[in-house]
Protein backbone atom coordinates (compact mmCIF):
# COMPACT_ATOMS: atom_id res chain seq x y z
CA UNK A 1 0.00 0.00 0.00
CA UNK A 2 3.02 2.43 0.74
CA UNK A 3 4.03 2.43 -2.34
CA UNK A 4 0.76 1.92 -4.66
CA UNK A 5 0.61 3.98 -7.87
CA UNK A 6 -2.10 5.63 -8.61
CA UNK A 7 -3.40 6.00 -12.43
CA UNK A 8 -5.06 8.70 -13.85
CA UNK A 9 -7.18 8.70 -16.81
CA UNK A 10 -9.14 11.98 -18.02
CA UNK A 11 -11.31 10.26 -20.36
CA UNK A 12 -14.09 12.27 -22.87
CA UNK A 13 -16.16 9.89 -24.79
CA UNK A 14 -13.76 7.02 -24.86
CA UNK A 15 -16.51 4.49 -24.91
CA UNK A 16 -14.51 1.98 -27.10
CA UNK A 17 -11.03 2.74 -25.12
CA UNK A 18 -11.82 1.58 -21.63
CA UNK A 19 -11.87 -1.97 -20.95
CA UNK A 20 -9.33 -2.22 -22.98
CA UNK A 21 -7.17 0.58 -21.71
CA UNK A 22 -8.06 -0.63 -18.34
CA UNK A 23 -6.99 -4.32 -19.27
CA UNK A 24 -4.01 -3.16 -20.80
CA UNK A 25 -2.59 -0.99 -17.74
CA UNK A 26 -3.63 -3.58 -15.46
CA UNK A 27 -1.73 -6.48 -17.20
CA UNK A 28 1.43 -4.55 -16.96
CA UNK A 29 1.71 -3.16 -13.43
CA UNK A 30 0.15 -7.11 -12.52
CA UNK A 31 3.37 -8.41 -14.36
CA UNK A 32 5.54 -6.29 -12.73
CA UNK A 33 4.34 -6.67 -9.84
CA UNK A 34 3.45 -3.13 -8.88
CA UNK A 35 0.16 -2.30 -6.39
CA UNK A 36 -2.27 0.24 -8.20
CA UNK A 37 -5.77 1.36 -8.49
CA UNK A 38 -6.79 3.04 -11.91
CA UNK A 39 -8.53 6.18 -11.62
CA UNK A 40 -10.83 6.75 -14.63
CA UNK A 41 -12.51 10.58 -14.40
CA UNK A 42 -15.40 10.91 -17.13
CA UNK A 43 -15.46 14.46 -18.07
CA UNK A 44 -18.88 14.44 -19.07
CA UNK A 45 -18.71 12.20 -21.82
CA UNK A 46 -21.93 12.13 -24.00
CA UNK A 47 -21.69 8.44 -25.27
CA UNK A 48 -21.54 5.41 -22.95
CA UNK A 49 -18.36 5.84 -21.24
CA UNK A 50 -19.43 6.38 -17.83
CA UNK A 51 -21.24 2.75 -18.20
CA UNK A 52 -17.90 1.22 -19.29
CA UNK A 53 -16.23 2.77 -16.31
CA UNK A 54 -18.96 1.16 -14.45
CA UNK A 55 -18.67 -1.95 -15.83
CA UNK A 56 -14.97 -1.87 -15.54
CA UNK A 57 -14.93 -1.07 -11.78
CA UNK A 58 -17.49 -4.21 -11.37
CA UNK A 59 -15.26 -6.56 -13.03
CA UNK A 60 -11.97 -5.46 -11.14
CA UNK A 61 -11.73 -3.53 -7.63
CA UNK A 62 -8.75 -1.80 -8.74
CA UNK A 63 -11.16 0.38 -11.19
CA UNK A 64 -12.30 3.47 -9.95
CA UNK A 65 -14.68 5.76 -11.53
CA UNK A 66 -15.11 9.88 -11.07
CA UNK A 67 -17.98 11.19 -12.76
CA UNK A 68 -18.11 15.26 -13.76
CA UNK A 69 -21.25 16.46 -14.09
CA UNK A 70 -20.63 18.17 -17.58
CA UNK A 71 -17.32 18.57 -19.69
CA UNK A 72 -15.08 20.41 -17.86
CA UNK A 73 -11.89 19.84 -20.05
CA UNK A 74 -8.77 17.34 -19.63
CA UNK A 75 -7.16 19.48 -17.09
CA UNK A 76 -9.98 19.79 -14.37
CA UNK A 77 -10.13 15.79 -15.21
CA UNK A 78 -6.26 15.35 -14.23
CA UNK A 79 -6.61 17.66 -11.07
CA UNK A 80 -10.11 15.91 -10.33
CA UNK A 81 -7.99 12.32 -10.37
CA UNK A 82 -5.10 13.65 -8.47
CA UNK A 83 -7.52 14.35 -6.09
CA UNK A 84 -9.23 11.07 -5.79
CA UNK A 85 -5.70 8.97 -5.84
CA UNK A 86 -4.43 7.44 -2.56
CA UNK A 87 -1.19 6.00 -4.03
CA UNK A 88 2.64 7.21 -2.76
CA UNK A 89 2.87 8.18 -6.39
CA UNK A 90 0.72 8.67 -9.71
CA UNK A 91 0.83 8.69 -13.06
CA UNK A 92 -1.09 10.64 -15.68
CA UNK A 93 -1.55 8.93 -18.80
CA UNK A 94 -4.28 9.36 -21.87
CA UNK A 95 -6.92 7.00 -21.84
CA UNK A 96 -6.34 6.25 -25.90
CA UNK A 97 -2.96 4.60 -25.34
CA UNK A 98 -1.24 7.24 -27.30
CA UNK A 99 0.78 7.71 -23.98
CA UNK A 100 2.73 3.86 -24.15
CA UNK A 101 1.53 2.67 -20.57
CA UNK A 102 4.55 0.43 -20.57
CA UNK A 103 6.41 3.88 -19.93
CA UNK A 104 5.00 3.68 -16.50
CA UNK A 105 7.47 1.14 -15.22
CA UNK A 106 10.31 3.19 -16.62
CA UNK A 107 8.89 5.81 -14.68
CA UNK A 108 7.98 4.17 -11.45
CA UNK A 109 11.97 2.71 -11.39
CA UNK A 110 12.19 6.24 -11.28
CA UNK A 111 10.52 6.98 -8.93
CA UNK A 112 11.69 4.09 -6.93
CA UNK A 113 15.19 5.59 -6.99
CA UNK A 114 14.04 9.15 -5.74
CA UNK A 115 12.65 11.27 -8.49
CA UNK A 116 9.68 12.75 -7.62
CA UNK A 117 8.46 14.01 -10.75
CA UNK A 118 9.19 12.36 -13.77
CA UNK A 119 7.85 13.82 -17.03
CA UNK A 120 7.48 11.87 -20.26
CA UNK A 121 8.64 13.74 -23.42
CA UNK A 122 7.98 13.48 -26.96
CA UNK A 123 10.49 12.19 -29.37
CA UNK A 124 8.15 11.83 -32.06
CA UNK A 125 4.61 13.19 -32.36
CA UNK A 126 3.21 10.59 -34.25
CA UNK A 127 0.91 10.64 -37.13
CA UNK A 128 -0.17 14.62 -37.61
CA UNK A 129 -1.71 16.28 -40.92
CA UNK A 130 1.07 18.96 -42.33
CA UNK A 131 -1.51 21.85 -41.08
CA UNK A 132 -1.92 20.85 -37.65
CA UNK A 133 2.42 20.47 -37.47
CA UNK A 134 2.40 23.74 -39.07
CA UNK A 135 0.14 25.14 -36.19
CA UNK A 136 1.54 23.40 -33.52
CA UNK A 137 4.73 24.69 -34.55
CA UNK A 138 3.68 28.24 -34.44
CA UNK A 139 1.21 27.69 -31.07
CA UNK A 140 4.15 25.95 -29.08
CA UNK A 141 6.76 28.16 -30.26
CA UNK A 142 4.77 31.12 -28.66
CA UNK A 143 3.85 29.13 -25.74
CA UNK A 144 7.77 28.19 -25.21
CA UNK A 145 8.89 31.86 -25.66
CA UNK A 146 5.82 33.32 -23.03
CA UNK A 147 6.03 30.74 -20.71
CA UNK A 148 9.79 29.56 -20.54
CA UNK A 149 8.89 26.22 -21.07
CA UNK A 150 9.16 23.91 -23.89
CA UNK A 151 6.10 23.22 -24.75
CA UNK A 152 6.46 21.30 -28.16
CA UNK A 153 6.97 17.95 -26.53
CA UNK A 154 6.04 17.91 -23.06
CA UNK A 155 2.82 16.11 -22.69
CA UNK A 156 0.65 15.60 -19.97
CA UNK A 157 2.36 11.94 -18.83
CA UNK A 158 3.96 12.28 -15.79
CA UNK A 159 4.76 10.48 -12.92
CA UNK A 160 4.30 12.50 -9.68
CA UNK A 161 5.49 11.84 -5.94
CA UNK A 162 2.71 11.98 -3.49
CA UNK A 163 4.34 15.50 -1.99
CA UNK A 164 4.38 17.18 -5.83
CA UNK A 165 0.62 15.90 -5.96
CA UNK A 166 -0.09 17.40 -2.54
CA UNK A 167 1.81 20.59 -3.73
CA UNK A 168 -0.37 20.65 -7.36
CA UNK A 169 -3.33 20.26 -5.23
CA UNK A 170 -3.05 23.26 -3.07
CA UNK A 171 -3.39 25.52 -6.62
CA UNK A 172 -6.09 27.24 -6.53
CA UNK A 173 -6.38 28.79 -9.86
CA UNK A 174 -9.16 28.07 -11.89
CA UNK A 175 -7.67 28.37 -14.84
CA UNK A 176 -4.76 26.09 -13.64
CA UNK A 177 -1.95 24.35 -16.85
CA UNK A 178 -0.45 20.93 -15.49
CA UNK A 179 1.97 20.78 -17.59
CA UNK A 180 3.92 23.99 -16.79
CA UNK A 181 2.31 23.81 -13.15
CA UNK A 182 3.91 20.26 -12.90
CA UNK A 183 7.40 21.87 -13.19
CA UNK A 184 7.06 25.44 -11.54
CA UNK A 185 6.13 23.58 -8.39
CA UNK A 186 9.82 22.32 -8.55
CA UNK A 187 11.02 19.01 -7.00
CA UNK A 188 13.74 16.08 -7.86
CA UNK A 189 12.54 16.33 -11.82
CA UNK A 190 13.85 13.58 -14.24
CA UNK A 191 12.64 13.34 -18.47
CA UNK A 192 12.30 10.44 -20.15
CA UNK A 193 11.25 10.56 -23.81
CA UNK A 194 8.35 8.51 -25.41
CA UNK A 195 6.82 8.21 -29.09
CA UNK A 196 3.39 9.23 -29.30
CA UNK A 197 1.47 5.86 -30.16
CA UNK A 198 -1.67 6.24 -32.75
CA UNK A 199 -5.03 6.27 -31.72
CA UNK A 200 -6.39 2.99 -32.08
CA UNK A 201 -9.92 3.93 -31.80
CA UNK A 202 -12.70 7.28 -31.20
CA UNK A 203 -11.00 10.47 -32.85
CA UNK A 204 -9.11 13.27 -31.07
CA UNK A 205 -10.97 15.86 -29.06
CA UNK A 206 -9.11 18.76 -30.39
CA UNK A 207 -10.52 21.01 -33.23
CA UNK A 208 -9.02 24.19 -34.59
CA UNK A 209 -10.63 26.48 -31.75
CA UNK A 210 -10.17 24.68 -28.98
CA UNK A 211 -6.56 24.94 -29.77
CA UNK A 212 -6.24 28.17 -30.00
CA UNK A 213 -8.30 28.80 -27.34
CA UNK A 214 -5.92 26.29 -25.45
CA UNK A 215 -3.02 28.22 -26.43
CA UNK A 216 -4.29 31.57 -25.62
CA UNK A 217 -5.71 30.61 -21.96
CA UNK A 218 -2.40 28.63 -21.07
CA UNK A 219 -0.30 31.24 -22.05
CA UNK A 220 -2.19 34.56 -20.25
CA UNK A 221 -2.76 32.30 -17.34
CA UNK A 222 1.15 30.99 -17.08
CA UNK A 223 2.78 34.39 -18.25
CA UNK A 224 2.48 38.39 -18.67
CA UNK A 225 4.08 38.16 -21.81
CA UNK A 226 1.33 39.65 -23.83
CA UNK A 227 1.31 42.64 -21.34
CA UNK A 228 5.34 43.38 -21.71
CA UNK A 229 4.16 42.89 -25.95
CA UNK A 230 1.82 46.06 -25.36
CA UNK A 231 4.30 48.15 -23.31
CA UNK A 232 6.59 47.28 -25.73
CA UNK A 233 4.32 48.65 -28.36
CA UNK A 234 3.65 51.93 -26.26
CA UNK A 235 7.13 52.31 -25.83
CA UNK A 236 8.02 52.00 -30.00
CA UNK A 237 4.93 54.06 -30.63
CA UNK A 238 6.13 56.94 -27.92
CA UNK A 239 9.39 57.10 -29.97
CA UNK A 240 7.80 57.31 -33.22
CA UNK A 241 5.35 60.14 -31.84
CA UNK A 242 7.94 62.31 -31.05
CA UNK A 243 10.28 61.58 -34.23
CA UNK A 244 6.56 62.48 -35.93
CA UNK A 245 6.60 65.22 -33.93
CA UNK A 246 9.45 67.07 -34.88
CA UNK A 247 8.95 66.53 -37.96
CA UNK A 248 5.05 67.95 -37.77
CA UNK A 249 7.31 70.66 -35.65
CA UNK A 250 10.06 71.70 -38.18
CA UNK A 251 7.25 71.89 -41.09
CA UNK A 252 4.80 74.23 -39.52
CA UNK A 253 7.71 76.59 -38.73
CA UNK A 254 9.12 76.27 -42.40
CA UNK A 255 5.35 77.17 -43.08
CA UNK A 256 4.50 73.52 -45.15
CA UNK A 257 2.18 72.51 -42.72
CA UNK A 258 -1.10 71.25 -44.85
CA UNK A 259 1.10 68.18 -46.46
CA UNK A 260 1.51 66.11 -43.68
CA UNK A 261 -2.18 65.20 -44.06
CA UNK A 262 -1.15 61.88 -45.06
CA UNK A 263 1.01 61.08 -41.85
CA UNK A 264 -1.92 62.00 -39.74
CA UNK A 265 -4.11 59.75 -41.37
CA UNK A 266 -1.26 56.77 -41.08
CA UNK A 267 -0.75 57.59 -37.19
CA UNK A 268 -4.06 57.76 -36.37
CA UNK A 269 -5.02 54.69 -37.66
CA UNK A 270 -1.29 53.01 -36.26
CA UNK A 271 -2.41 54.20 -33.30
CA UNK A 272 -5.53 53.33 -32.68
CA UNK A 273 -5.15 49.65 -33.50
CA UNK A 274 -2.60 49.66 -31.04
CA UNK A 275 -4.61 51.15 -28.47
CA UNK A 276 -7.56 49.06 -29.30
CA UNK A 277 -5.57 45.50 -29.03
CA UNK A 278 -4.02 46.61 -26.36
CA UNK A 279 -7.41 47.11 -24.35
CA UNK A 280 -8.46 43.97 -25.74
CA UNK A 281 -5.66 42.11 -24.03
CA UNK A 282 -6.09 43.93 -20.31
CA UNK A 283 -9.56 42.81 -21.12
CA UNK A 284 -8.75 39.62 -21.51
CA UNK A 285 -6.54 39.64 -18.39
CA UNK A 286 -9.65 41.09 -16.33
CA UNK A 287 -12.13 38.55 -16.98
CA UNK A 288 -9.84 35.93 -16.43
CA UNK A 289 -9.14 37.92 -12.79
CA UNK A 290 -13.48 37.89 -12.79
CA UNK A 291 -13.03 33.99 -13.67
CA UNK A 292 -10.88 33.45 -10.45
CA UNK A 293 -12.26 35.78 -7.77
CA UNK A 294 -15.34 34.00 -8.56
CA UNK A 295 -13.77 31.03 -7.05
CA UNK A 296 -15.68 28.58 -8.58
CA UNK A 297 -14.63 24.96 -8.10
CA UNK A 298 -12.21 23.76 -11.36
CA UNK A 299 -15.13 20.86 -11.52
CA UNK A 300 -18.28 19.12 -10.27
CA UNK A 301 -18.49 15.73 -9.74
CA UNK A 302 -21.66 14.24 -10.29
CA UNK A 303 -21.16 10.56 -9.01
CA UNK A 304 -18.22 8.17 -8.59
CA UNK A 305 -17.80 4.37 -8.45
CA UNK A 306 -15.65 1.64 -7.56
CA UNK A 307 -14.66 3.33 -4.02
CA UNK A 308 -14.20 0.80 -1.25
CA UNK A 309 -16.85 0.86 1.14
CA UNK A 310 -16.45 2.91 4.07
N1 LIG B 1 -9.93 14.56 -22.69
C1 LIG B 1 -10.67 14.95 -21.57
N2 LIG B 1 -11.50 16.05 -21.67
C2 LIG B 1 -11.63 16.77 -22.83
C3 LIG B 1 -10.85 16.38 -23.93
C4 LIG B 1 -10.02 15.28 -23.84
O1 LIG B 1 -10.59 14.34 -20.51
O2 LIG B 1 -12.40 17.72 -22.84
C5 LIG B 1 -9.04 13.38 -22.59
C6 LIG B 1 -9.24 12.33 -23.67
O3 LIG B 1 -10.25 11.42 -23.31
C7 LIG B 1 -7.87 11.67 -23.73
C8 LIG B 1 -6.94 12.82 -23.41
O4 LIG B 1 -7.71 13.82 -22.77
O5 LIG B 1 -7.71 10.67 -22.74
C9 LIG B 1 -6.27 13.37 -24.67
O6 LIG B 1 -7.26 13.75 -25.60
P1 LIG B 1 -7.09 13.52 -27.15
O7 LIG B 1 -6.59 12.14 -27.42
O8 LIG B 1 -8.38 13.90 -27.79
O9 LIG B 1 -5.97 14.58 -27.51
P2 LIG B 1 -4.73 14.39 -28.51
O10 LIG B 1 -4.09 13.07 -28.15
O11 LIG B 1 -5.29 14.40 -29.86
O12 LIG B 1 -3.86 15.55 -28.19
MG1 LIG C 1 -4.88 11.36 -28.00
Amino acid sequence: MDKMLSVVIPSYNEQEMIQKTAAVIHTILTHAAIDHELIFVDDGSKDNTWQEIEAAAAANSVVHGVHFSRNFGKEAAIFAGLQAARGACAVVIDCDLQHPPEKMLEMYALWEQGYEVVEAIKSDRGKESALHKAFATVFYGIISVATKINMRDASDFKLLDRKAIDALLTIKEKNSFFRALSSWIGFKCVQITFDVQERTAGVSKWSFWSLVKYAVTNITSFSDFPMKIITALGMVSFVISVVMGAIALIGKISGRALEGFTTVIILQILFSSIIITSIGIIGYYLGKIYDEIKGRPKYIVSKTCGKDEE
